[in-house]
């Protein structure tokens, strides 16, 4: 039992666009990045959003039925990454993959993992990774799971043991 809590702006139960297969997508809320043209700015302020504690959130997965796995969206997930990296270590233990996003990169993921372990607890327990910013200039909608094409979807597993972003080879099952 813990008593950590996080700040959600929504649930969505079932979703295909957030990540391979079915997934429940979880959007944080607060995100200080005020990407130009986000699509999601209600979900800027830290100080809006439901607060949830991360137990009553694993409970609610828990109880999902015909899902791949769980996405953290936002918002931005690193911003809040202790309640969060408990809950990710609790998804893989049910058998569940694991898709991040983050306005941050890779690289700026792995330097913050150096000063917050949790961070680097997060990105361990992900599988695939969609990071950067979203860049108006770079907007393309063909582009599956990501709004930008500086976007990258990276294999996290294999991006952490060679520390360097390797990307995410999309036939490749999570
Ligand atoms: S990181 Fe995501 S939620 Fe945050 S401003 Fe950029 S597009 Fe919006």
């Amino acid at each position: 039992m813990t008593a950590m809590k996080l700040k959600v702006a929504g649930i969505v139960p079932e979703s295909i666009v957030d990540g391979p297969g079915i997934r429940l997508v979880l959007f944080v809320q607060g995100c200080s990045h005020r990407c130009p043209g986000c699509h999601n700015p209600e979900t800027h302020d830290p100080a809006g959003g439901t607060l949830w504690s991360a137990a009553d959130l694993l409970r609610r997965i828990k109880a999902a039925r015909g899902i791949d796995g769980v996405t953290f969206s936002g918002g931005e997930p690193f911003e809040q990454p202790r309640p969060l990296a408990y809950l990710a270590e609790k998804v893989k233990g049910l058998g569940l993959n694991l898709v991040l996003y983050s306005g941050y990169t890779f690289e700026q993921l792995l330097a913050m993992g150096d000063r917050e372990p949790a961070v680097s607890r997060l990105l361990e327990a992900g599988d695939l990774l969609v990071d950067g910013p979203y860049v108006a200039g770079e907007r393309d909608l063909s582009l599956p799971y990501r709004g930008s094409k500086n976007q990258r979807l990276l294999d996290l597993p294999a991006s952490l043991r060679l520390g360097a972003p390797q990307p995410w080879e999309a036939r490749r099952r999570l």
